[in-house]
């Protein structure tokens, strides 16, 4: 993943798959096999605000305990975001629970959360906290798009698969298949984003980065 020169967009802290932390400390410390990052993390400072990845609706929200905070899902459909196949976007760690209603709608690169360290505090990032976007994206097996319409019909578990959610970067990805083992080669792209001005580039992108760029000092 490369961001375009000057842009001042936030950069991974620790990337997905990943066995550590921003901080460099080991993920597997008491966390058992298969401990490695399941998004990315975006070190931010507390109340910056999160930006739509791609259109999409609000899927749920709620307050997990430690490693989860206030937290937001994006339901991201195809007729909606303009990709390929259907996934799920989570935010995690926001400074508070979001307030937004089940399936409103949200356009490319809107404000959807702000950013904070619920659910870092007292635990692997100590009393101080860690303040950072976790994100997670899962695609949505095909044939259970349709259920999406309703959690009671619908398993985050069972019917979606946990994706790098740099896929999303990616221009000439076809179907989710293909996105759960992508090569690292074609993970080489540049990010499309939101500038300062709030204008998506390149102006043709379906999906920006989940922070605007510009705004890192
Ligand atoms: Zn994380």
């Amino acid at each position: 993943m490369r961001f375009p020169d000057n842009a001042g967009c936030a950069p991974i802290a620790s990337p997905y798959g990943s066995p550590t932390r921003y901080d460099g400390s080991s993920r597997r410390t008491g966390g058992g096999p298969g401990s490695t990052h399941g998004g990315i993390d975006l070190t931010l400072a507390e109340g910056t605000p999160l930006l739509a990845v791609a259109a999409g609706t609000v899927f749920g929200h709620g307050t997990g305990g430690m490693m989860e905070g206030h937290y937001l899902w994006l339901l991201h459909l195809p007729q909606r975001s303009g990709l390929p196949f259907a996934f799920l976007t989570k935010y995690q760690h926001l400074a508070v629970r979001p307030t937004l209603p089940h399936g409103q709608e949200g356009s490319l690169g809107q404000e959807v959360a702000r950013s904070g360290l619920t659910g870092t505090v007292g635990g692997h990032y100590g009393a101080a906290g860690y303040p950072h976007l976790h994100m997670t994206v899962r695609t949505i097996l095909s044939d259970k798009v349709a259920s999406t319409t309703s959690l009671e019909s619908f398993s985050i578990v069972r019917d979606t698969i946990q994706v790098d959610p740099l896929v999303l970067y990616v221009p000439s990805l076809r179907v989710p298949e293909e996105a759960e083992d992508l090569p690292p080669e074609r993970k080489k792209v540049v990010a499309s984003y939101v500038d300062s001005k709030g204008s998506v580039q390149p102006p043709l992108a379906r999906t920006v980065w989940p922070v605007a760029c510009d705004l890192v000092r």
